[in-house]
């Protein structure tokens, strides 16, 4: 699904084309992709509707409108923001389109029908619950410790939990995990001093590292103009296949679940807890 750097990059493609421009029509071939409000209301409010910007929280889409309401899109597992010519027919699996008056659409592609829209007074009201976000300067190794102190939850499970820590999913929580020699299992709490200044480092070092590269492919993810990512290139434990061996220490890469999550990881490299 996608992750920060994947909505990062999505967020940094369509800024040029979107921003400033106005809402003409808006087509739902699946209703259900609009949680919030009606879909009368979400249809009436958004036609003639200037977008004033994008910005995203965590895995959030958050497009500020010229009357000071919020249109937020999440992508979940499959979705995929595409930008097209006006013109363009919609091809298999786009739920909605959003027609532009820069002869611009957005095409809203999603295979298994979870993503989700909301237009929103307030746009905390769906994102206000969210954990930091890594990247941001009050980030830091002292607030990464203090968020793990006493936590007896897996620290992969945590990394996933948006609610800890925003933005982090499946991919890049292996990836900072291995960078950092941690085993998925280990409890947040018995983490050292040490281990959390390294997985801080880890987890920036691999979401720059994939905005970089434009987010990472692995499945249903397009960048807006429908180029794929690269950053699963760069990937060292995270899904690979087995068979795989660990490009530092040459072991076998394991897969075992972690709260339903498939998690990959170095036996050797990442010892147990
Ligand atoms: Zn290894």
């Amino acid at each position: 699904m996608p992750e920060l750097p994947e909505v990062e990059t999505i967020k940094n493609e369509l800024l040029p084309h979107i921003v400033g421009h106005r809402i003409t029509g808006i087509t739902l071939f699946w209703e259900g992709i609009v949680r919030q409000p009606s879909v009368e209301e979400f249809r009436a409010h958004l036609i003639r509707q200037r977008i004033t910007g994008i910005t995203r929280r965590g895995k959030y889409l958050i497009f500020s409108l010229a009357s000071s309401r919020a249109l937020i899109i999440h992508l979940r597992m499959t979705g995929s923001l595409l930008l097209k010519s006006v013109s363009s027919e919609p091809e298999k699996f786009i739920r909605a389109i959003l027609y532009l008056n820069s002869e611009m659409a957005l095409h809203f592609r999603d295979p298994r029908k979870l993503g989700v829209m909301w237009l929103v007074e307030d746009a905390n009201s769906i994102v206000g619950k969210l954990g930091p976000e890594p990247l941001e300067a009050g980030f830091t190794p002292q607030l990464l410790q203090r968020l793990l102190t006493n936590r007896v939850a897996p620290i992969k499970a945590l990394l996933c939990d948006q609610s800890f820590i925003a933005g982090i999913g499946n991919m890049y929580a292996d990836e900072a995990l291995f960078a950092a020699r941690i085993h998925p299992l280990r409890l947040g709490g018995s983490l050292s001093q040490g281990e959390i200044e390294k997985l801080h480092g880890t987890i920036h070092q691999v979401l720059w590292s994939a905005i970089g590269n434009k987010g990472a492919s692995v499945d249903t993810y397009f960048r807006p103009g429908g180029e794929l990512g690269t950053a699963h290139f760069q990937f060292r434990v995270a899904h690979r296949l087995s068979g795989n061996f660990c490009p530092v220490c040459g072991t076998a890469i394991e897969r075992i679940p972690v709260r339903n999550r498939g998690t990959y990881f170095c036996p050797k490299c990442q010892p147990e807890p």
